[in-house]
């Protein structure tokens, strides 16, 4: 079966059904929003009556919660540690997002592993897997799927082995996954055209069944560049042939496939690129 969506907002007034109605309206069948501002920690409150009506939608319409995702804010950074007091607040803010979507009920959190600025590479590896066992509880219903990064600046979690010695520090190893990201994986230096020897790689040092969740995206840049720019499909340096090859790939079938490429002026690309991947089609919708 065949997992698509988008990246949609969720907004204070529709907040769950806001998020399920643009979904639907873009003929998606998962989603991925943040709870509020990507770049903040300021959060509203969870109105439960909203979140009843959002779940009887998504039943009617066959959207499995179990499929669908949020994104930690940005801001969140457990590889530093430099700075004992904001390495405690990001795990307090990643306890009370985790606390968010278990109200919601989407207990899938993309989160990303963050930025080691002064802190040596290994250690901060290490912050990320030991942030992760203090804000993770035992008896809990939360999946954490740790994103793969382009390796921009001094983010961490930008190749195999980095992610690997995360995944293999956690404590409650049921509760941690990942999330590829493919405008990050070109980005951090891998050819997509050669995706299988990829999947081998990442088959052999962590195992396929760790990966959670794809999010889809051309690239502005080519391969190893460590940029992070993401581009419409079909429009950037990956291309549509190669990006539809992933997303139907025989390995990834069950594995839900989220946009996260741009807005064209004002107009969101979701609708169009859904199409365009459903029907295996290019179609030229910018030029
Ligand atoms: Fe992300
Ligand atoms: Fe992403
Ligand atoms: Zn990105």
């Amino acid at each position: 079966m065949l997992y698509i969506g988008s990246h949609v907002s969720f907004n204070k007034d529709t907040q769950l059904k806001g998020v399920v109605e643009a979904s639907l309206n873009n003929n998606a069948n998962v989603f991925m929003f943040y709870t509020g501002s990507n770049q903040s920690t300021v959060r509203f409150p969870i109105n439960e009556e909203i979140t009843r009506q959002a779940h009887k939608l998504m039943l009617q319409n066959n959207i499995e919660k179990e499929k669908c995702i949020v994104h930690a804010p940005f801001i969140i950074n457990l590889a530093n540690n430099s700075d004992e007091r904001k390495y405690q607040f990001y795990i307090d803010f990643l306890k009370q997002e985790i606390d968010r979507c278990i109200k919601l009920g989407i207990n899938n959190l993309v989160l990303h592993p963050g930025s080691h600025v002064s802190v040596p590479k290994e250690q901060s590896l290490l912050n990320v897997a030991n942030g992760l066992n203090e804000a993770l509880k035992e008896n809990q219903d939360i999946n954490i799927y740790i994103e793969f990064m382009s390796g921009k600046g001094t983010e961490v979690g930008s190749n195999i082995d980095e992610l690997k010695t995360i995944l293999d520090n956690v404590i409650y190893k049921d509760k941690v996954f990942i999330c590829l990201d493919t405008c990050h994986i070109n980005d951090a230096g891998y050819d997509l055209t050669k995706f299988d020897d990829f999947l081998i790689e990442f088959d052999k040092k962590i195992g396929l069944d760790k990966i959670k969740c794809i999010h889809i995206n051309d690239s502005k840049n080519i391969v190893g560049s460590h940029k992070d720019r993401h581009a419409n499909i079909g429009y950037g340096t990956i291309g549509f042939e190669v990006l539809v090859n992933i997303i139907y790939h025989e390995r990834l079938k069950e594995i839900p496939k989220i946009l996260e490429t741009p807005f064209v002026g004002e107009k969101s690309p979701y609708k169009i690129e859904i199409q365009m991947i459903k029907e295996k089609k290019f179609n030229d919708f910018i030029s």
